[in-house]
């Protein structure tokens, strides 16, 4: 492709190396600090890094700035543009940016979902710059990278709690290390390595097809002949219109400082993955957010649309966001790497033990922080794995586990071994040593743990907001129990063998897609949220809220609303998607079918006429009839029955309404034009099928 890495790498990134260049010495210092250790920039500073970064903008070609955010629950980022221009009363244009612009903004903010924390009236909503991740110029914009709270304090996006939870667990980490005499560590950075799927379809068809393009999913279609039966996608080499748009995409994010690394073919036909190499958490979620914005914008170039719905076809793979997510010190402790002797690894244990006690105990809140409703149909389905949370250690770590619950100690560890090919001219390899597991939702993968339920569109802020206050928990409680202890290794080996017998429910190193999972699972008492919407109340549960207001990450209100939000955004959703559905119905399927009537009644009449009986076309014309019955009633009812769920006055009764009643009456539409559709001639179907978006891009 002729791109030189090293060269585009980071160009439009306000970076180190840029600073370094621009700022006066002691402000670079300054700026790097506060950077790396977080603390408040003041406004005298903030002019001279302002400056510096609107001559750096400018000579970009940049003309307006903007302070990115993200109101919780929506997956892109806001932007609200503003020039740098001034028009001063002289005559004389002249750009300005300053601190104040760069620290502060003050977007109109009354349209976005508060949850009713924000009444329309008193819609002020401030963004802060996040210092921590980097300022970058794109489509001629200079974007500052922001928190975003209410007037009175509350957050109102997924960034804000994020970093709270980040500090939460460097700080009660920390705590810790200094237990094990590991003063040296100062912080502890929880790192992020989201791996993103997605699909890619032909922009032609998706034109032609409302469900996609209100919905983001098919809510008609039969299966095609081929789906993804014999496994010739995944890895498969990549068509070249597709090279094309991974091309453009790569420079794109590279010029942006976002190292995507990792590229390929998913399971089903026309799905693909990218994964960007991992970084701090706050970064990791900002970059996710900018990759799936590329991701959309960059598909439209090249002819094709990008769906990043968790579940865009009924009956193959969906899409997810593999999270993953490990604890490393300052001075490169990584937290979950069990070292060459994991049996002496005290501290890995305990953390271990920590981690299995946390996932226990929140296990619905991070079902809920992984899902949106889309998600609904991919867990539990192909190649997903299912709502309930479980965690896969691999054969080392679980008999490590195994020893220390049955003899409160390990004295032994399985070593991982030589991959032997056993061809002389291959070399021998060196085995990771925990196998992968795909069905598990919660896998250790050897130096971290890879959450395999996030969704696809989702934002990574609330999984890893769950994932760091947890931990924050665990290791305060630890700490608590452990600082006064006599003998040290001892209290540590107790506590730690205590938290996995407690907890080794959790543990599943099984087929998690079985349905003997699900039955064992719920024997050992295991939740299964089938919907998001039986999560949901997980957000006010005791667990919840004392784990965040303890570390002061959200608050009982702040639960509240968010809790109010997701269920307005599930009737929401729903409610598009019965109504397009139902116009789908009415003005495409269901004309289609009456034309086609016509002419197979024609048909019988002439064959008549010519003195031939035509039993073949009477059938036909008795089947294609009757599947238009059906549709029609169907489609009667799932306009009743959306209207009355749109009713509901209870925002937990009207998304239980459409999650039961709605939900079931689609079903009954969808059955029957999809049976139709496998009758009717091709050229008389007025959408493209499954077959036509799948194989064609
Ligand atoms: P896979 O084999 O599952 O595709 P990769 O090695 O490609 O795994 O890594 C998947 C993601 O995990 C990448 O984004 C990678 O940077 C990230 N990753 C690797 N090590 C860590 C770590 N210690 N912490 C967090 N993420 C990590
Ligand atoms: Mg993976």
């Amino acid at each position: 492709m002729g791109v030189n890495v090293e060269k585009v790498f980071g160009e439009n990134v306000f970076d180190d190396a840029v600073m370094k260049v621009r700022l006066p010495k002691s402000d670079y210092e300054r700026v790097k600090t506060l950077m790396s250790e977080g603390g408040v920039i003041d406004e005298p500073l903030a002019d001279v890094v302002a400056q510096a970064m609107k001559e750096w903008a400018l000579e970009k070609g940049a003309t307006h700035f903007t302070h990115v955010f993200q109101p919780y629950v929506i997956s892109v980022g806001a932007e609200k543009h503003d020039s740098f221009v001034s028009f001063p009363q002289d005559g004389k244009v002249e750009n300005t940016f300053t601190g104040e612009n760069l620290l502060r903004g003050e977007p109109d903010a009354s349209s976005f979902p508060s949850g009713g924390l924000r009444a329309t009236c008193s819609a002020r909503g401030y963004t802060a710059w996040d210092i921590t991740s980097p300022v970058y110029v794109k489509e001629d914009t200079l974007c500052i990278p922001t928190a975003f709270c209410s007037y009175t304090g509350e957050s109102l996006d997924t960034k804000t709690p994020l970093l709270k939870a980040m500090h939460a667990v460097s700080k009660q980490g920390v705590r810790l290390m200094k237990l094990f005499g590991l003063g040296d560590s100062r912080r502890i950075f929880s790192y992020v390595g989201p791996e993103q799927e997605y699909f890619l379809v032909e922009k032609e068809k998706y034109e032609l097809r409302p469900d996609l393009k209100f919905a983001g999913r098919t809510l008609f279609g039969a299966k095609p002949p081929k789906g993804q039966e014999m496994d010739d996608q995944y890895f498969g080499s990549i068509k070249p219109n597709v090279k094309e748009f991974m091309d453009d995409l790569n420079v794109q994010l590279w010029k942006l400082g976002i190292t995507a690394k990792t590229q390929h073919n998913e399971v089903a036909p026309g799905q693909h993955e990218i994964a960007p190499v991992f970084s701090i958490s706050n970064v990791a979620l900002d970059n996710n957010l900018l990759l799936m914005d590329l991701l959309k914008k960059t598909a439209d170039k090249h002819g094709l649309v990008c769906l990043l719905h968790e579940k865009p076809f009924d009956g193959i793979n969906g899409s997810g966001k593999h999270n993953n997510w490990s604890l490393t010190t300052d001075d490169g402790i990584n937290l979950f790497k069990p070292g060459k002797n994991p049996e002496k690894n005290q501290l890995f244990q305990l953390v271990l033990a920590c981690t299995m006690a946390a996932v226990d105990k929140h296990a619905v809140l991070l079902r809920l922080a992984a899902s949106n409703t889309g998600n609904d149909h991919r867990l539990g389905a192909n190649e997903a794995p299912p709502a309930i949370i479980s965690m896969y250690l691999g054969d080392q770590v679980g008999d490590l586990i195994d020893q220390i619950i049955k003899n409160g100690k390990a004295e032994s560890s399985l070593s991982s071994g030589v991959l032997d090919f056993g061809i002389k001219k291959l070399p021998s390899l060196e085995k990771d040593p925990t196998d992968r597991n795909r069905t598990s939702p919660f896998a250790f993968t050897g130096n971290r743990f890879e959450f395999r339920m996030v969704a696809a569109s989702n934002t990574i802020g609330d999984v890893n907001t769950v994932l760091n206050a947890m931990m924050a928990e665990q290791f305060s409680d630890a700490v608590d129990a452990l600082e006064n202890a006599e003998d040290f290794d001892k209290a540590v080996q107790e506590y730690t063998a205590k938290l996995m017998r407690e907890h080794q429910r959790i543990v599943f190193n099984g087929d998690g897609y079985s349905h003997e999972w699900e039955e064992e699972a719920a024997r050992r008492g295991l939740p299964n949220c089938k919907s998001i919407v039986d999560a949901i109340p997980v957000l006010l549960e005791d667990s919840t809220v004392e784990m965040y207001g303890k570390f002061g990450i959200l608050s009982r209100e702040e639960l509240e609303a968010r809790k109010e939000i997701l269920l307005e955004q599930y009737a929401g959703v729903r409610n598009i998607e019965a109504r397009t559905m139902i116009s789908m119905a009415n003005t495409l399927l269901i004309p289609a079918a009456v034309k086609y009537t016509k002419k197979l009644a024609d048909t019988v009449l002439a064959v008549k006429d010519a003195g031939v009986d035509a039993p073949v076309q009477k059938e036909l014309l008795v089947q294609v009839s009757e599947k238009l019955a059906q549709m029609k009633s169907a489609v009667e009812k799932l306009s009743v029955t959306t209207d009355e769920a749109a009713s509901k006055e209870d925002s937990f009764a009207m998304a239980n309404a459409y999650k039961d009643d709605v939900m079931a009456a689609m079903a009954d539409l969808r059955k029957p034009a999809d049976e139709l559709e496998v009758i009717m001639p091709k050229s008389e179907w007025p959408i493209p099928t499954y077959g036509d978006l799948l194989f064609d891009a």
